[in-house]
């Protein structure tokens, strides 16, 4: 069955490497709008430029252009049959707009909760591939993690939104701006939350279960 799933959660909540995950299982497109928004900066386009500094400080982007870029990306055929939604949508207006975008097809929801300290934590030691995008944390013991993808051997850096200063404005902006915007689902029967506070294998488990209840309407 088609599978069409937002996961919504603070940064650092593990959304990105779960939906990499979940979206292989299903065979269906991954589509998070901050690597769309990186991907235009790094190739130094006309939205890349638009919107370069609004990430760099890790406020949000205006709705519209959001909205725009996902309206065109769900569009793509790949998309057709499903999607998992990583980074969108961010607040009531980008919701509201996804629904109209969706005309009523099913959508399964799940956030994914973390306590703050433990975010800022984790995301002050994330490190990304530089070839392959693969996210791995320098917190893991290994002291080769620090220096090379474990996956390809590229470069990993860390992303320039992810130093403590503009994660904790990233932080206030998902508790202003995004946390409220979970009410506008969370009375939804396909809504469900999950503990992130653990091991990514756990986290996947509980997602996993998430998603099978919600299509058998349990
Ligand atoms: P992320 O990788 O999801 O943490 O997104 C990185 C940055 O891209 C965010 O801090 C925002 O500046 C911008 N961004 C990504 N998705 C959205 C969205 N749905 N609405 C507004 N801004 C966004």
């Amino acid at each position: 069955m088609a599978l069409r799933l937002l996961m919504l959660g603070p940064p650092g909540a593990g959304k990105g490497t779960q939906a990499v995950q979940i979206a292989r299982d299903h065979a269906v497109p991954k589509i998070s709008t901050g690597d769309m928004l990186r991907d235009a900066v790094a190739s130094g386009s006309a939205l890349g430029m638009q919107v370069k500094e609004t990430v760099a400080r890790g406020q949000l982007v205006s709705d519209d252009l959001i909205v725009a870029l996902v309206r065109d990306r769900l569009a793509a055929g790949d998309a057709a049959a499903g999607f998992v939604l990583d980074g969108f949508p961010r607040t009531e207006a980008q919701a509201r707009a996804l629904d109209t975008l969706l005309d009523g097809a099913p959508l399964t929801v799940v956030e994914i909760s973390v306590p703050d300290e433990e975010l800022v934590r984790r995301v002050r030691g994330r490190r990304i591939c530089e070839s392959c995008g693969t996210t791995v944390s320098a917190f893991d013991g290994d002291p080769s993690v620090a220096q090379a993808c474990r996956n390809c051997g590229g470069r990993l850096v860390q992303r320039s939104d992810d130093s403590e200063t503009v994660v904790r404005e990233r932080l206030k902006v998902y508790w202003r701006e995004t946390e409220p915007m979970i009410r506008f689902y969370q009375d939804r029967p396909t809504f469900r939350r999950v503990d992130g506070a653990r091991a990514p294998r756990d986290v996947y488990a509980a997602i996993a279960e998430a998603i099978g209840s919600v299509a058998a309407g349990r």
